[in-house]
């Protein structure tokens, strides 16, 4: 394994599936499961920060009539309901998990101290970070550079819906191609969007790799973390 200890960002929206007939849907769960099973039976240290997106996102909060900050809240525990969905999917396939949050809520997880967080991934125990870093304005691309850094994780994974980082949005212009390979320099003078900035440069200053993969190919994941080439890889 060319990574020992990863960070693996997945995005709540991403949680719904195809048919988006529901915010959690089973299937994508199991799958998910499965790859980040593989990739624990392989001793790789796994922490996980799961967006909320499927849920609610502080952005849509004015037009509903709510504070901003409330919304950036109720984003937070929204992640906390996926944190909680993938941590039982994740028991029931026999795999060790700690639920760790950014805001104090005892009776469902322990809060986040980052001593005890490396601890359990020391001891095998997949780490899932819920509520985002506790504070409103922040994203969970920004949760993930930032426990990342925190716990020393060698890379950061995101998991997306595409296979990598493109010229232009490969969904709209079917002449757009893919990077397997950028520096940080050259994702930020091009204006490409892997992550929002306060993200993108923590990873950046702190020399974290980004790999930006598609997470919902079968295997992917365990490739990525061999080091073998499967999306686009910033450093
Ligand atoms: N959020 C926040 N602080 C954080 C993390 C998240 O305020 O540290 C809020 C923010 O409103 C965001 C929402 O939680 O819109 C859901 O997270 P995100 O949009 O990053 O989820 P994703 O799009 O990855 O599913």
């Amino acid at each position: 394994m060319k990574y020992k200890r990863i960070l693996l960002k997945l995005s709540g929206e991403a949680l719904q599936g195809a048919s988006k007939s529901t915010n959690i849907n089973p299937d994508v769960l199991e799958q998910y499961c499965a790859e980040i099973k593989a990739l624990q039976q392989e001793k790789v240290e796994i922490a996980i920060v799961i967006g909320g997106g499927n849920i609610f996102r502080g952005g849509q909060a004015e037009a509903l009539g709510i504070d901003r900050v409330q919304g950036d809240y109720m984003g937070m525990l929204a992640t906390v309901i996926n944190a909680m969905a993938l941590q039982s999917a994740l028991e029931r396939h026999g795999v060790y998990t700690r639920l760790m949050s950014g805001i104090k809520m005892e009776q469902v997880c322990e809060p986040f101290i980052r001593r005890r967080a490396i601890r359990h991934l020391e001891k095998g125990r997949i780490v899932i970070f819920g509520a985002g870093i506790g504070n409103p304005y922040f994203t969970t691309d920004s949760t993930a550079s930032l426990r990342a850094v925190e716990v020393q994780a060698d890379v950061v994974l995101k998991g997306t819906r595409v296979d990598g980082v493109y010229t232009k949005d490969p969904e709209k212009f079917p002449d757009a191609t893919r990077y397997t390979k950028l520096s940080f320099q050259e994702a930020y003078e091009k204006n490409l969007n892997i992550m929002d900035m306060t993200a993108f440069t923590l990873c950046m200053e702190n020399n974290l790799p980004i790999i930006v993969f598609d997470m919902n190919k079968k295997g992917n994941l365990l490739k990525v973390v061999k080091g073998e080439e499967a999306g686009t890889l910033i450093s």
